[in-house]
């Protein structure tokens, strides 16, 4: 049975204040000082401070936990190019899970432009205010020459999480079903399926935890991405085989693991039961994945599956990453969000998944039984302990790369500070 109908999500949205999110002052502002404080003239000190040092926003500004969450709502959920108006509730949904989960507070700004080099001025422009930026929901390719060149052109950290929240999270996954598998990422045959946003940020980030590029093998909606192809954008290039190896149904015999970030029904359970031992699957295309999570199963029983959705085991959820990793960025005052740190996110989550699972936990999620092994190798949301490992894990590779404008002297203070 749904959870919910369309008048409760109606409802939910509509009742009492309309939308998600509010602005709540953070000061007292009840008496005549306060005001003046708040306001002009005190705040007039608190500019000149700011004029003098601009680093000092960050001491007298929300800043250092304000994050941009910033979408032209040409790619929302799986609802395609719906703009940026019918985006926002999307939009605030992120910052309410921003704010819930690892008390970051967040603006969303959803702009009317498909044009890359206008969303590229406006984001630029935004800096003296934010502590980072969320690019989201901005469709392929674009989102790619968007995010590096924004990479290249700021200082604070900018992310796109449909890219890289998924690539960490079902990163996390890959490492502990390669444990659980017994195989080693550099050895691993890796068939993907799709060559979108997701699918490219986490078949990249699969290369940074091991994976031979010349063992992946991706699949557009015109086949298997190869040299002979004259129609591929750079970012499907680099992927390219040398030669056409065929369909997918010819490829998948004996490969150790399946991605897909694409549409429905893209994998049979002829193909799944023609893989290797222990055949990892991530169908992640949403609602309805790559094969369903009963058909895999009942392929092969020895299968490591791993979904978008919460009514299977392991869910590839954005909400384990993009609240903590922006969390521990944001606490070290970093300047970007590079690689060692989202190799660390991920890490640290495949971590919290091997540690015995508090009660409060089982119970949130109504099971009796949460232990390490193929149904359990992505942590839950709803774990409290998510925040202490990312974050801590985030702001120490920050610091480790030296990208850390304000490093932590005490991590051990920051992680017991992080638990409250
Ligand atoms: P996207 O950028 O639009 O990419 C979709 C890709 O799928 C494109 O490369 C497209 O090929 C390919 N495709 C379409 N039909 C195909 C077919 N028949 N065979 C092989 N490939 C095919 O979308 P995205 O943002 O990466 O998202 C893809 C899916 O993953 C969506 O369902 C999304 O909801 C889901 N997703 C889930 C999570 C999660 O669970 N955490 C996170 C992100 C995305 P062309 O390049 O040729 O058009
Ligand atoms: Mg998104």
């Amino acid at each position: 049975m749904a959870l919910f109908t369309k008048q409760d999500a109606l409802d939910y949205h509509s009742q009492g204040h309309p939308g998600k999110l509010e602005t709540v002052p953070a000061k007292p502002c009840q008496t005549q000082k306060h005001l003046s404080l708040a306001y002009t003239p005190g705040v007039a000190e608190v500019c000149r401070t700011i004029a003098a040092d601009p680093h000092t926003a960050y001491d007298y500004t929300n800043k250092g936990n304000l994050v941009a969450v910033v979408s032209n709502g040409t790619a929302v959920l799986g609802l395609g190019n719906i703009g940026p108006a019918a985006g926002k509730p999307v939009m605030e949904g992120k910052g309410c899970l921003f704010k819930v989960f690892a008390d970051v507070d967040c603006y969303d700004l959803n702009i009317d432009t498909k044009d890359p080099d206008k969303i590229i001025e406006f984001v630029k422009l935004l800096e003296p205010g934010f502590g980072g930026i969320n690019l989201e929901d901005i469709k392929a390719p674009e989102c790619f020459y968007i995010e590096d060149t924004l990479k290249k052109e700021m200082d604070i950290p900018v992310f796109h999480d449909d890219q890289h929240g998924t690539a960490i999270i079902s990163g996390a996954g890959l490492i502990n079903a390669l444990e659980i598998a017994g195989k080693k990422a550099e050895d691993v045959k890796l068939v993907v399926s799709g060559a979108g946003s997701g699918a490219i940020a986490c078949t990249r980030f699969y290369e940074s935890l091991g994976v031979k590029r010349s063992n992946i093998f991706m699949y557009d909606s015109r086949g298997l991405i190869h040299k002979g192809r004259t129609d591929l954008n750079p970012q499907k290039e680099y992927f390219a085989q040398d030669k056409d190896h065929g369909t997918m149904v010819e490829v998948i015999k004996g490969a150790d693991a399946f991605l897909g970030l694409s549409v429905a029904g893209q994998l049979t359970k002829e193909m799944v039961a023609s893989m290797g031992e222990n055949p990892i699957i991530f169908a992640c295309a949403n609602p309805d994945p790559e094969i369903s999570y009963p058909d895999a199963k009942e392929a092969r029983p020895d299968a490591i599956m791993a979904t978008g959705r919460s009514d299977y085991p392991n869910q590839v959820n954005n909400v384990l990453g993009f609240p903590f990793i922006f969390r521990g960025a944001l606490d070290v005052r970093a300047s970007a969000i590079n690689e060692e740190m989202k190799v660390a996110a991920a890490n640290a989550l495949a971590e919290l998944a091997k540690q015995p699972v508090p009660d409060e936990v089982k119970k949130a999620y109504g099971v009796d039984s949460m232990e390490f092994g193929i149904d359990y190798i992505i942590p839950t949301p709803l774990d409290p302990r998510v925040i202490e490992y990312v974050s801590a894990a985030v702001a120490q590779a920050a610091m480790d790369t030296g990208v850390a404008r304000e490093p932590i002297a005490d991590m051990d203070g920051y992680r017991a500070a992080l638990k409250d």
